[in-house]
């Protein structure tokens, strides 16, 4: 049995629904998403959506910003294309009923916040809950549409293109790559579906569960990237890792960012003596953009043997900090920190992915009629390191476009035939008694990718994680073989395969830039690494 529309979008975060309301209006859409609708990264963002709003700022300033962080990586076209198209963005979302906050004393007027490397104030937010604001919104709007078939639980294994499933089975003369949907596997029931569409959109998220510390939910093991590079797409700049500097440290509560609008809005970085340390590291101070911060923290924390740093905003008024960081307040509050009188702890953890599924400006990727947008994607605009809250942004401008592009095949094609696919074969495939293998091997993963491909890289780590990753990844195929698949072990798999390729790319890339630091190439070296890595 096949499902077939014209759109099939894999994921439901700001992207994947984003770009489902528009293709609603041209065709039959099916979005499906491995767990619930609200389990995305777009559910956890805090800080805001970068945009150009306030008289005082202007697109050629936030362009400037961009390009600065991207260190030299990040393309001019694409940044104007995203910033220009900002405002109109936060318009789409403010139609679609997302609340975002107001400034408090110019009430009429959307509060405008600061973060790392912006120099103007110009994130808009909800509180420091906007990500959930956002995604609410839009599953809102997507379940009410008819023309939309939403599958939850629902885990997309690998791609159906041409030449790996297609020509095998039925001899078609196409000779392009194409995509054609993508083989399901149904979590809870265990059967696995050929969804058939003429248009796929992966929307998958990131990675950050590559490394064992991270921001980022259970979702996020970088499985469009793998998914997308099995079936031959190029991907660009794996080696460009975000670390978030200020993740909260508790023993109960491993996944928990503390915003960067917390430093926005005066929040200092100490150590544990109370010593601010950052103006030993940047003119920027706490403000300087998150790469700085992340490997000044790795060396304060390397110099005193601490677990962790603190990041006090405790001189500020109470009746100022509860209202603009309720949820940040509350979450701290019941673990036994009471922010307005003491510092949080923090540690830098896995943040975003800045590398991904290489696109044009459209989103299109280099198989004919699969897209790429949001985190899974790399456009151009974050280079070497992404400005803070420019990834919603990003992800809304890429769906558009990309649902501009893929319109005009649709329109002009309306007698398309979707080739007949083989139907999944479990071959001998049995259940397995031994998950075991597979926790181990997650958790070795994450250990050595944190140990070894971290903040701070050295080329000796490099070759060790690359000789541990071909042996697991070996394990893996041999394991994936024998089972019957999980969701974990897909997963696992997904992991593992993007792990090396952040390994190879850190190893290609022999300087230090942006978000890549190798201690054996310290320096940044234009005349030979001013471009892409594309595997
Ligand atoms: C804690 C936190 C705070 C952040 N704060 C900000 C911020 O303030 N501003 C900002 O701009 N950015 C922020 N970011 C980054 C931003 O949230 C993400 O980059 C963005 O939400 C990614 O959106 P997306 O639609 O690409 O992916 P996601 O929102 O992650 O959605 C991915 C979807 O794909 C699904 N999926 C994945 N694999 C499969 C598969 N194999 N089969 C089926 N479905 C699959 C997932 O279940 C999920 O539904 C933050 C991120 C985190 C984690």
């Amino acid at each position: 049995m096949a499902i077939q529309s014209d759109y099939l979008i894999i994921g439901s975060g700001i992207a994947g629904l984003s770009f489902a309301l528009k293709a609603a209006r041209k065709g039959r859409v099916t979005i499906v998403t491995k767990k619930g609708m609200m389990d995305a990264s777009t559910n956890y963002a805090q800080g805001g959506i970068a945009s150009v709003l306030d008289p005082n700022d202007s697109f050629d300033l936030h362009i400037k910003d961009t390009l600065e962080s991207g260190a030299g990586l990040s393309k001019e076209k694409v940044v104007r294309m995203v910033v220009e198209n900002g405002p109109d963005m936060i318009q789409g979302l403010i139609s679609l009923g997302v609340n975002f906050s107001h400034n408090k004393t110019q009430t009429d007027r959307l509060d405008l916040t600061r973060e790392g490397g912006h120099s103007r104030r110009r994130i808009v937010h909800t509180e420091d809950l906007t990500g959930q604001e956002v995604e609410r919104a839009l599953i809102h709007s997507v379940e009410k549409n008819n023309n939309i078939q939403i599958c939850e639980n629902h885990m997309v294994i690998d791609l159906i293109t041409t030449s790996k499933f297609i020509r095998r089975s039925l001899s078609t003369n196409e000779t392009e790559e194409t995509c054609w949907g993508a083989y399901v596997l149904d979590v809870l029931t265990g059967e696995v579906t050929a969804f058939l569409s003429r248009i796929t959109v992966l929307a998958t998220g990131g990675a950050g569960k590559v490394y064992l510390y991270t921001t980022n939910p259970d979702i996020a093991t970088g499985d469009g990237v793998a998914i997308g590079y099995r079936a031959g797409a190029k991907v660009a700049n794996m080696e460009f890792v975000q670390f978030h500097p200020t993740c909260l440290h508790h023993a109960m509560e491993k996944n928990f960012l503390i915003s960067e609008s917390v430093r926005g809005e005066g929040g200092r970085l100490i150590d544990k003596k109370g010593n601010h340390f950052m103006e030993h590291y940047h003119p920027l101070k706490d403000l300087a953009l998150r790469d700085v911060v992340a490997r000044s923290i790795d060396a304060e924390l390397k110099k005193s043997g601490d677990e962790c740093v603190y990041l006090d905003i405790s001189h500020r008024p109470q009746d100022f900090i509860k209202p603009r960081f309720p949820h940040i307040y509350k979450r701290c509050l019941e673990l036994g920190i009471d922010i307005t009188k003491e510092p949080i702890p923090v540690v830098p953890a896995a943040h975003y992915m800045c590398g991904g599924i290489l696109t044009d400006t459209q989103g299109r990727t280099t198989i004919t009629n699969l897209y790429a947008i949001g985190e899974v994607a790399c456009t151009g605009l974050h280079g070497a390191n992404r400005l803070a809250s420019n990834s919603l942004i990003e992800a809304l401008v890429f769906a558009r476009f990309a649902f501009e592009d893929s319109a005009t095949m649709i329109t002009g094609n309306n007698n398309y035939q979707i080739p007949d696919v083989p139907l999944w074969d479990t071959g001998s495939a049995t259940d397995s008694d031994e998950s075991v293998v597979v926790s181990h091997n997650w958790d070795e993963v994450r250990r050595m990718m944190w140990n070894y491909v971290g903040i701070v890289r050295t080329n000796k780590r490099l070759l060790r994680a690359m000789r541990r990753i071909e042996i697991i990844q070996q394990e893996i195929k041999d394991y994936y073989w024998d089972f019957i698949i999980t969701r974990d072990l897909l997963e696992l798999r997904n992991l593992a395969a993007v792990s090396e390729l952040i390994i190879t790319s850190a190893t290609m890339r022999k300087e230090s830039r942006g978000l890549h630091y190798n201690l054996d190439y310290p320096e940044r070296d234009d005349k030979n690494w001013r471009h892409d890595t594309i595997i």
